[in-house]
């Protein structure tokens, strides 16, 4: 990347990885079976108007978004396709959906009221998405509760149910099977239910990345893939299903901005955490935590120079973090580095850092920072 003019720390989105798994997706769920790619949290930190803009041109029917701010900059931006707002909205929000023509999933009445009235009072009949909580214990109307909700929708008639919806709590976790299996049932039981008052919705979803893969009874006829999209599927499917081939999408870089020897004895960063053992050559890099690379990946981070790993040594600071670069042949100023992605045969994934952090992949691709650009290619 050309980085004269600007600090040379980036994060890469590869569109046509980003293409090629929702292309997975795609053929793994067959042509009778929308995708909704979850596009929520800027699309897991990848820039969610870009990704939106790539798999429209690839065929996606929906997008999901968590919240209608979300929602509201891929309209802005020229997207035409029906968007879900997966966590519904909040109060003085419905008007913004309906002008937006975003899609809200609902499972509050006071909230379905409110939209009732704005959608009356605009002519129109409004789509909604119910929410039925199957076992999550999260956001949606308890199952047991489904035939009252129904029968309370009723009079709502400016309002229709485009959708029914539950979501897994644990579709990755093989132990959590018998939780699985009630949910698919539950949520069966939830559409019968819906069909008994008189409802007819036309789409019926239940699966994230893990059920596509884990669960394709229940695809339903919509399924919402979000981090699979991203390539993120280590810590995400079940452990059966992940020798897919996906491929990651973001990578991030920066370049060496000072290099020095440091004499055996003597420590390098705040608290004295790294002593050098023998001499070291010490590259700095212009990312700290307030990039979002984590201050826990001190002494623990890896990075990639030159094809060659190296390792973060010291703490990470708020602006910069310093690496070992000692066996990289020919290490120069402004050599590129590689914080997450691959070089000589090395990877670096968020799975990997997530592991090392004790998290999980989707918190450090959301978590790179606003700081850091987005460089589409
Ligand atoms: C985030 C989200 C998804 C996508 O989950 P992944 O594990 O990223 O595939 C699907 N459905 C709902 C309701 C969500 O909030």
């Amino acid at each position: 990347m050309e980085t004269t003019g600007k600090r040379p720390t980036w994060a890469e989105i590869n569109r046509d990885a980003l293409a090629a798994n929702f292309q997975i997706v795609k053929q793994r769920v067959g042509r009778d079976v929308n995708v909704l790619a979850v596009l929520k949290a800027n699309a897991y930190g990848h820039g969610a108007v870009e990704c939106a803009r790539r798999l429209a041109a690839d065929g996606a029917g929906w997008f999901g978004v968590a919240l209608p701010e979300e929602g509201v900059e891929l309209r802005d931006a020229g997207i035409t396709q029906p968007i879900l707002c997966l966590a519904g909205f909040w109060p003085g929000q419905a008007e913004v959906c309906l002008d937006h023509g975003l899609v809200p999933v609902v499972y509050r009445l006071d909230l379905i009221a409110a939209l009732d009235q704005a959608a009356r009072a605009r002519g129109i009949v409004a789509d909604v998405h119910v929410k039925v909580d199957t076992g999550m214990g999260r956001l949606g109307v308890r199952f047991d509760e489904v035939a009252e909700f129904a029968a309370a929708l009723k009079q709502f008639s400016n309002l229709r149910v485009d959708g029914v919806m539950t979501h897994f709590a644990a579709a990755d976790v093989p132990s959590c099977g018998p939780l699985t299996s009630d949910q698919i049932d539950r949520f069966q039981q939830a559409v019968a239910a819906f069909r008994a008052q008189g409802f007819h919705p036309t789409h019926q979803h239940l699966a994230n990345s893990a059920a596509i893969f884990a669960q394709p009874e229940a695809w339903g006829n919509m399924v919402r893939p979000g981090g699979v999209l991203y390539g993120l599927t280590g810590d995400i499917l079940a452990p059966a299903d992940r020798r897919q081939e996906f491929q990651p999408v973001m990578s991030l870089h920066s370049r060496i901005a000072l290099l020095k020897w440091v004499p055996a004895g003597e420590t390098v960063g705040y608290g004295c955490t790294f002593e050098a053992s023998s001499p070291t050559l010490v590259a700095t890099i212009p990312i700290g935590y307030d990039d979002g690379y984590r201050r826990a990946l001190s002494n623990r981070g890896h990075a990639i120079v030159r094809g060659v790993p190296a390792t973060v040594i010291g703490r990470v600071s708020m602006d910069l973090t310093l690496i070992d670069v000692t066996n990289v042949p020919g290490a120069s100023l402004g050599d590129e580095v590689i914080l997450l992605g691959q070089a000589g045969g090395h990877a670096i994934t968020a799975e990997a850092i997530a592991a090392t952090v004790g998290t999980l992949s989707y918190e450090v691709t959301c978590g790179i920072s606003a700081r850091v650009p987005r460089v589409y290619v």
